[in-house]
């Protein structure tokens, strides 16, 4: 029997309950279990793929090409699992399920109603997810108290009769806030917002306590007291200078003991976290400095680029540098030049997006990394302004574009496949998910990923126009990466540069912290050479 674990936030978002989730799943993991985890998402919205990034961040990509809340990252980054459609459950995922039910008659014409139908169609998705695994973490999004979330708690309140309470645990993270005023730690919302969990019918076990000073015993006392959980059973997550140390603070308080003993799994003593320590200390210790620019239409958005930011921090690690990111927004490009804005940086990185808006920028930035020898890695769209860049400016095409931002353009270089142009379902249009991709020997390429066959994460429309080829590799600029299959382009390299890939995939998603991504691992080595010239 799996066991489940469900973990809900309180008083105010941006808690770091996925941290927690993931966490919490990164030391079952490592004491031996095999642990999934799924994130419940109480938006309408069916997935994140149509999500603006400036309201909801990135949009996290699976093999299987789900279009996810970027808390999947974290998680796939933490527990170092591959994450799949079914680890990503939505209000509007459940919704279309039922829907589709009740068109198709298999409620035999009962009246379909929250209670059960939603409720079982989301406890359906747990046990799922359950098959094949030890431990299930799921995170509940949002706040409790929150309308759209109780048919989420009300389905996870009900698992437990259904599996047997033992089987089941809740985990409630909530604010633990400091008035200055007083020069105190306050703990009346965290019993307002058990008090509302209650209310529901939902008795947490343990209670994670997100707060800026560490809790006393008086505190937790008064917690225990108030929200009926044993003192043993109160975590501080203390604010961290790193996500990465959040399963280390967690461990060194006993979640993991405390969680296996609850629900009466098989203990392994002291976990091995030697690595995770060993990542952290490097990332104390750097040897030198190297400043990226992050050229996208985002950048004042934190979450927009976090598995982009995970990656170069990973791979910044990996290579002892302190990476000191210098976020540019495409725009200011385009009023000041590549040159103003750029000046001094060691390394640009183009990131993935969507529409023309800031295009004209990106091209400038793939120009002035190609001119001036920047080490420089175009991730799809980064990809596509380099190849731009490279028509226009080397290969002489003046009219050379990417379909997206000019329909009208003749043969662009970038255009969107003929089997493509008639979906017009949203979401249906785009190559999404994990393609599998040949290397040349030689390349960039082939040397980072130190191997011929490599598979990576799409999402996108468009795709370097194969007619080009030829002449882009007499001019130096080469396709290493194909998928043979349909003949198409997935990395292009400059040969005669110190280092200027991009990519049609996305790597990004794939950078775990004790492993860095090879492509971000070799670019960040290559940003910090140019520093030390
Ligand atoms: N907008 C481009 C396309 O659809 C690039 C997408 C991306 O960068 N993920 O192909």
């Amino acid at each position: 029997m799996s066991k489940f674990i469900f973990v809900t936030g309180g008083v105010v978002s941006s808690l770091g309950k996925g941290i927690t989730a993931a966490s919490l799943g990164t030391l079952l993991k490592r004491a031996g279990l095999r642990v999934s985890i799924l994130k419940m998402d109480p938006y309408l919205n069916v997935d994140a793929g149509t999500m603006n990034p400036f309201q909801h961040g990135e949009v996290f990509v699976t093999d299987d090409g789900a279009e996810t809340d970027l808390d999947l990252g974290h998680y796939e980054r933490f527990i170092d699992e591959p994450l799949s459609n079914d680890n990503s459950v939505t209000a509007g995922k459940i919704y279309q399920e039922v829907i589709r039910k009740e068109r198709a008659g298999q409620y035999n014409g009962g009246t379909v109603q929250v209670i059960p139908h939603v409720t079982n169609q989301i406890q359906e998705s747990l046990l799922r997810v359950a098959s094949g695994n030890d431990v299930v973490v799921a995170e509940i999004g949002g706040t409790v108290g929150d309308i759209e979330g109780l048919p989420f708690l009300e389905a996870i309140r009900q698992f437990a009769s259904r599996v047997g309470r033992t089987n089941v645990m809740y985990c409630h993270v909530t604010l633990i806030p400091y008035i200055s005023a007083a020069g105190e730690l306050k703990t009346k919302p965290t019993q307002h917002s058990v008090n509302e969990l209650r209310r529901i019918g939902i008795q947490p076990d343990i209670i994670v306590c997100r707060s800026q000073y560490p809790l006393n015993s008086d505190l937790k006392d008064k917690i225990a007291l108030f929200c009926s959980v044993s003192t043993d059973s109160i975590f501080e997550a203390i604010d961290a200078d790193s996500i990465y140390s959040v399963p280390l603070n967690l461990q060194k308080q006993g979640l993991d003991r405390t969680v296996t003993q609850r629900l009466g799994l098989p203990s392994a003593g002291e976990i091995d976290m030697s690595d995770w320590h060993r990542f952290l200390d490097m990332r104390a210790h750097p040897d030198g400095e190297a400043e990226i620019a992050l050229v996208g239409k985002y950048t004042g958005i934190k979450d927009a680029y976090l598995s982009v930011n995970e990656a170069i921090l990973h791979a910044s690690i990996h290579n002892a540098v302190k990476v000191k990111l210098r976020h540019i927004e495409t725009e200011e490009i385009e009023k000041s030049g590549a040159g103003d804005v750029l000046r001094g940086v060691h390394g640009i990185l183009v990131p993935g997006g969507f529409g023309s808006r800031g295009m004209e920028g990106k091209i400038s930035a793939a120009g002035y990394a190609r001119e001036n020898g920047i080490p420089y890695l175009g991730l799809c769209l980064g990809l596509h302004a380099a190849i731009i860049d490279f028509a226009r400016n080397v290969a002489g095409l003046a009219l050379a574009n990417s379909s997206e931002m000019d329909p009208g353009t003749p043969n662009p270089v970038v255009h969107i496949m003929e089997e493509q142009k008639n979906i017009k379902d949203l979401g249906g249009t785009m190559r999404l998910g994990v393609y599998p991709c040949k290397l040349k020997e030689g390349s960039l390429a082939h040397g980072a990923y130190a191997r011929g066959d490599i598979l990576e994460r799409h999402r996108h429309r468009y795709e370097f126009n194969d007619s080009y080829r030829d002449r882009f590799e007499s001019l130096g600029m080469n396709v290493t990466g194909i998928y043979e299959e349909k003949n198409l382009a997935e990395i292009l390299e400059i040969s005669s540069h110190a280092w200027f890939v991009g990519v049609q995939f996305h790597p990004e998603f794939l950078s775990r912290p004790l492993r860095p991504h090879p492509l971000f691992r070799d670019f960040i080595a290559a940003a910090k050479k140019r520093a030390s010239l």
